[in-house]
C-alpha cells in the first residue's frame, strides 16, 4: 500500500501529518514567493534573500495552517469528539474527525473556530508588520509579516466558501441542521449548494482562461474540480458514517459462516459447498478450528481436472493481518480497509481466535435497508 502521509510531530495529543502533495505545495509556495510575490512588491533584494524570505514565508505559512487545524481540533475535543490528528494536504488541512458532531451547534462552533483563527492570526502578522514598518526593521521581515497577514486573511476567506467539505460548507450545513433539525436533509442541501458553487468556480477559472490568464484560470479550475468532487461524496459518506457511528465489525459478522473441511478435495468443495452456498469466500476447518480461507477465485486458478485430486488445505490461504479483521475494529475503519485492498471478505479474530467472517455487501445491504426504512 502506498503511504500517502508522514507524521511530523505530536502536539497536545494530536499527530500532525502531511500528506504526500504537500510536498509539491510547499516547493510552489517557496518558488513562487521567491520568485513572484517578493521581488515584485519589494524590488532590489539578492536572489538569495528572495529564496530565504521564500522559505520563511512557507513555514509562516505552513504554521498558520496548523493553528487553524488545532483550533478545529480542539474546539471538537471540548465537545467530547474524537479527533485522531491533522492531516496537511493540498488545500490546507484536515482535522480527521473518528465520528461526525452529534448536535449542530457542535457542528457550527468547531467548523467556525478554523476560519476565526486565521482571522486572528491575520491581525496578529497585521500589528507585527505595522510595528516593523513604524520601527523600520530589515526589508525582509517586514515583507514576510506583511505576506503572513495576507496569506491568513485568504485562509480564513478561502475556508469560508460555503461549499462542503470547507469550513463554510460545514457551517451551512450545522445551519440548515438547526432549522431543519435533520442531518441528512441538511448534508443534502448544503451539498448541492456545495456543487452549484464548486461549478461557478470552475466556469470563473474558464472565463478566466478565455481572458488568457492561464495560471489564475487553472488553478480556479482546479479548486473548483477538488469541491466539486467532495461535495457529491460528502453526502454519501455521510450517510454511511452515521448509519455506522460506533458500531463494530462484531455487530455486522456473521458468527455461524458456513465452513469447510481443509481435507475434502475441490470437486467435493465445488458439489457440497460453492454451488449450494455460492458464497465467494468460505472460512476453512482443521480440527475443528478455522484456520483459514478458500476463495472462489483461488478455485479459479486451479484446472478444473485438478479438482478431484486437489485438497482444499492445497489452496487454502492462512489466516493473516490481510484477511483477517478484528472483532472491535469499527465498521466504517473496516469498509474503509476493504475498500482499499479490494478484498471485500473477511475473517473476524477475536483474543487469536476465528470468531466469524464479515462481508462488504452484507453491511451495505444493511445500509441500503436502514436508508430504505427511514426514507
Ligand atoms: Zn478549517
Amino acid at each position: 500500500m502506498l503511504k500517502r502521509k508522514t507524521e511530523i510531530f505530536k502536539l497536545l495529543g494530536f499527530t500532525v501529518s502531511v500528506d504526500v502533495s504537500w510536498g509539491i505545495i510547499l516547493f510552489l509556495v517557496v518558488w513562487s514567493l521567491a520568485k513572484g510575490a517578493f521581488p515584485a512588491y519589494y524590488p532590489n533584494l539578492s536572489m538569495q534573500t528572495y529564496w530565504i524570505m521564500g522559505v520563511i514565508g512557507a513555514l509562516g505559512l505552513f504554521l498558520s495552517i496548523i493553528i487553524h487545524e488545532f483550533s478545529h481540533s480542539l474546539v471538537a475535543r471540548k465537545y467530547g469528539m474524537d479527533i485522531k490528528g491533522i492531516t496537511l494536504f493540498i488545500f490546507g488541512g484536515v482535522a480527521e474527525m473518528k465520528d461526525e458532531p452529534n448536535n449542530p451547534k457542535t457542528e457550527f462552533f468547531m467548523a467556525i473556530a478554523g476560519p476565526i483563527a486565521s482571522l486572528i492570526l491575520s491581525m496578529l502578522f497585521g500589528i507585527l508588520y505595522q510595528m516593523a514598518t513604524v520601527m523600520e526593521l530589515p526589508v525582509p521581515i517586514i515583507a514576510i509579516l506583511g505576506y503572513l497577514s495576507a496569506i491568513n486573511v485568504l485562509l480564513a476567506i478561502f475556508n469560508m466558501i460555503p461549499a462542503f467539505p470547507t469550513d463554510g460548507g460545514r457551517i451551512l450545513r450545522s445551519i440548515l441542521w438547526w432549522i431543519k433539525g435533520d442531518i441528512r436533509v441538511a448534508t443534502l442541501v448544503a451539498s448541492r449548494i456545495s456543487v452549484f458553487f464548486a461549478m461557478f468556480i470552475i466556469f470563473t477559472g474558464f472565463m478566466h482562461l478565455i481572458q488568457g490568464n492561464v495560471m489564475g484560470g487553472v488553478w480556479w479550475i482546479l479548486i473548483g474540480s477538488f469541491l466539486f468532487s467532495a461535495a457529491n461524496s460528502s453526502y454519501q459518506s455521510l450517510l454511511i458514517k452515521q448509519s455506522f457511528a460506533g458500531k463494530k465489525v462484531e455487530d455486522y459478522m456473521n458468527k455461524n459462516p458456513v465452513t469447510v473441511p481443509s481435507h475434502i478435495s475441490l470437486q467435493e468443495f465445488v458439489d457440497q459447498y460453492l454451488y449450494p452456498y455460492h458464497y465467494k469466500m468460505f472460512p476453512v476447518t482443521q480440527d475443528g478450528t478455522i484456520s483459514g480461507l478458500i476463495t472462489l477465485n483461488a478455485l479459479k486458478s486451479v484446472p478444473r481436472e485438478k479438482w478431484p485430486t486437489t485438497q482444499v488445505i492445497q489452496i487454502m490461504q492462512k489466516t493473516t493481518k490481510d484477511n483477517t479483521l478484528p472483532a472491535a475494529m469499527s465498521v466504517q475503519e473496516a469498509m474503509f480497509l476493504m475498500n482499499e485492498s479490494g478484498i471485500s471478505r473477511m475473517l473476524v479474530s477475536a483474543h487469536h481466535k476465528i470468531v466469524g467472517i464479515i462481508t462488504l455487501k452484507d453491511m451495505l445491504e444493511f445500509f441500503t435497508l436502514k436508508i430504505e426504512l427511514e426514507e
